[in-house]
């Protein structure tokens, strides 16, 4: 067996909590930086996995490397994804509960990576049967169609995906998986219409005008040249090195069918997708009294035909808005301004809704087959083992940006909640642990950002409360007022600081448009330019009445006219994140905590200073103090006694009595003081990394 510790100096530790000084950040990432080196991109923190993306191919993923792994203990070989995949899966199985693993860090750390490999994990070493092929086809297919339309090219990642995502793999009774469900969080929609220097648009639109055959673009009335299409060319970005447009155009061109969309869905499909871009060439003029109008006037007759809605419908829509007062509907002219804004708004709500719709779709192909239900109710009533879920979160970890906005403080608000999870669920696992082996608890001092959570999301008085009532407000709503309503109520928040409250007192100046938030990873400003507007419902009427069917599907009449019912975008998200909390809370939680070595992409490069920002916004540190509060190591008798019996007379070769004693003789021999260890009911707990490693010193001497 690999000797873990006593290659130490060379690769450091491979579990932090092994680390003589564990209160120290410069020695965490010394061990990162060490292990980095020699390609050990995997590190442990107790059970929580660190993950480094080494930006190239390892060859530790191969069939032979999941067979080391099947079956094999925690500690007893190097850490891997596929360790905390096959535990989670035997913990699956062993004590029936449902599973999840949660994989968080900053965009290009190597999240969706590792979401794959597990799954992969899943597919090739899970039992197997006719359905699950199928099933497994259908999971694999649908990665390159979500890719496409969810994934764009960012500074930090060619492949970034812009949208959180929690999926759940159903296991029948024997451990095959059978079914899956994708639920969505957050797209991105704002890079349907804008994208930062360097960036792109969602891969979609460039396979498309790239791959798409010549008579296709001509039905859609699309040119090749993506530089023609105002959606596309901000970013100043057509072409990536590391991406072949036409060939991925192909590959979502056959995996469409295979989860189950049927040639005209595909169409429907594309003329949207097509759409999208002809309503960004949409171009108005001012007239002489202020009136607004459409300059482009070929284009909205195709872009009609393409949304499937009647072209003066939509030109209304696009210039006018629809004021309802006191039961009255009145119909007022927008400004230029105006009218870009809903241009852009109807853009990013019809690509919005349409992926919503996608994913819909593809759950629809991955839902557990009727033949598999009724399986799984007769195994209920007849008490075998039952089915169990595994969730996989892959969401973007805490975001900080040049300039942050609503979409910003969700994805935030969004972190702040996973660690609260995790304080909750890992402090609660740790006194768990104690209790069932019998070992006095220890209180751990750590910040709880539960009193973030609450100034965000409480009723009434939290922020998102204001918003929604600053939106609802009748007459005319803005940004500042916003603002100035979130001061008259949060005065005093020790978390919350704007320009005004600050006094000229903080380090940073601020703006006056901004409002800082303390979170529990640093300080965000977030600026409210946009905020509230982002959160109005516009009128999207002409929508409903599209005879394109996935169209008409997404802008159901009832709801958008309905405007009382409408819930506003940040309620709808915190909604969506309490649901996601509630099914988190009802599993067992593994975790993956994902770095980026560099900003270059490159392999080999470790720079620090990134790694120490993302060491403390994933709360590394604040986790390796839970995990050492009481007791750094903790292995199972028998374990323990297999390792370390050649070190005493008594249990070598072979001891036979009950496994406590042969643990109590073994470490009397070795000399252990009673304060470096307590023994539970199957445990022995050593408090200091010490202790162990001359233990391994021993075994290695021997
Ligand atoms: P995230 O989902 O966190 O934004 P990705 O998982 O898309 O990041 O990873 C970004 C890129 O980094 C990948 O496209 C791949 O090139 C590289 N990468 C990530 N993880 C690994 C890994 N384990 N081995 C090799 N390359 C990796
Ligand atoms: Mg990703």
């Amino acid at each position: 067996m690999e000797s873990a510790l006593t290659a130490r100096d060379r690769v450091g530790v491979q579990d932090f909590v092994l680390l003589e000084n564990y209160n120290s950040e410069a020695a965490f990432i010394e061990n990162l930086r060490r292990r980095f080196k020699e390609n050990l991109i995997y590190t442990y923190i107790g059970s929580v996995l660190v993950s480094v993306n080494p930006y190239k191919e390892l060859e530790i993923y191969s069939k032979q490397q999941m067979e080391r792994y099947r079956g094999v203990s925690f500690y007893e070989i190097s850490p891997h994804i596929y360790a905390v995949s096959d535990n989670t899966y035997r913990a699956m199985r062993t004590e029936r509960k449902d599973q999840c693993i949660l994989i968080s860090g900053e965009s290009g750390a190597g999240k969706t990576e590792a979401s794959k490999k597990i799954l992969l994990y899943y597919a090739v070493t899970c039992p197997a049967n006719d359905h699950m092929a199928a099933l497994g086809d259908r999971l694999l297919q649908s990665n390159p169609v979500l890719e496409a339309f969810g994934n764009a090219k960012t500074l930090r990642n060619d492949n970034s995906s812009r949208f959180g995502k929690y999926m759940d793999v159903q296991f029948d009774f024997r451990g095959t998986p059978v079914g899956g469900h994708i639920l969505n969080y957050l797209l991105e929609k704002s890079r349907v219409v804008h994208q930062n220097q360097g960036e792109r648009n969602f891969h979609i639109f460039y396979q498309l005008l790239d791959g798409g055959d010549d008579n296709l673009l001509s039905t859609l009335d699309l040119e090749r040249n993506p530089q023609n299409y105002h959606y596309m060319v901000k970013g100043n970005c057509p072409r990536v090195s590391s991406i072949n447009d036409k060939n991925n155009w192909k590959v979502v061109m056959k995996a469409l069918p295979v989860i189950g969309f049927t040639e005209q869905e595909v169409q429907k499909l594309l003329n949207i997708i097509a759409g999208v871009l002809h309503l960004g060439n949409t171009q108005f003029g001012e007239g002489e009294e202020g009136e607004t109008y459409i300059t482009t006037e070929t284009q909205i007759m195709t872009l009609a035909k393409l949304l499937g809605v009647d072209g003066s419908a939509l030109r209304e829509a696009l210039t006018h808005k629809k004021l309802t007062a006191k039961g009255e509907e009145m119909i007022s002219p927008l400004n230029f301004e105006q009218a870009v804004c809903a241009r852009d708004a109807l853009a990013k709500a019809v690509y919005g809704r349409t992926f919503t719709w996608l994913v819909e779709k593809i759950n629809q192909s991955l839902a557990v087959k009727v033949g598999i239900s009724i399986i799984i109710l007769w195994g209920c009533c007849c008490d075998l083992p039952f089915n169990c879920m595994m969730g996989l979160l892959d969401i973007y970890g805490f975001e900080v940006l040049q300039h942050n906005s609503f979409e910003q403080f969700c994805i935030n608000y969004c972190n702040e909640k996973l660690q609260q999870l995790f304080i909750e669920l890992t402090l609660r696992s740790e006194q768990e642990e104690y209790e069932t082996e019998g070992i006095a608890w220890e209180t751990v001092k750590y910040f709880d950002n539960k009193i973030i959570c609450d100034l965000i999301e409480e009723k009434h008085k939290g922020i998102i409360s204001i918003l929604d009532e600053e939106c609802l407000r009748p007459g005319e709503t803005c940004d500042v007022s916003f603002l100035e309503k979130l001061e008259d109520t949060l005065s005093g928040h020790p978390h919350f600081v704007t320009h005004k409250l600050a006094n000229g007192k903080t380090r940073r100046v601020m703006s006056r448009e901004e409002f800082r938030l303390l979170h529990y990873a640093g300080e965000v400003n977030y600026n409210v330019n946009g905020t509230v507007s982002c959160n109005l419902s516009l009128d999207q009427s002409v929508m409903c009445q599209s005879d394109n069917q996935i169209l008409s599907h997404c802008f159901r009449k009832e709801e958008v006219i309905d405007q009382k019912r409408q819930e506003m975008a940040a309620t709808q998200f915190k909604n969506s994140l309490m649901k996601l909390m509630e099914i988190l809370m009802s599993k067992e939680p593994s975790y993956v905590r994902c770095i980026k070595p560099n900003d270059a992409k490159q392999p080999g490069k470790f720079d620090e200073v990134l790694v120490r920002h993302q060491v403390k916004y994933l709360g590394l540190m604040e986790n390796l103090r839970v995990r050492r509060a009481g007791f750094a190591y903790r292995r199972r008798f028998e374990a323990f006694l297999q390792r370390y019996k050649p070190l005493c007379p008594e249990t070598w070769p072979n001891w036979n009595g009950r496994l406590v004693d042969g643990v109590s003789l073994l470490v009397n021999h070795l000399g252990y003081k009673p304060e470096e260890y307590k023994l539970g009911r199957s445990k022995i707990f050593i408090r200091f990394p010490k202790t162990l490693f001359t233990t391994e010193d021993a075994l290695e001497a021997k």
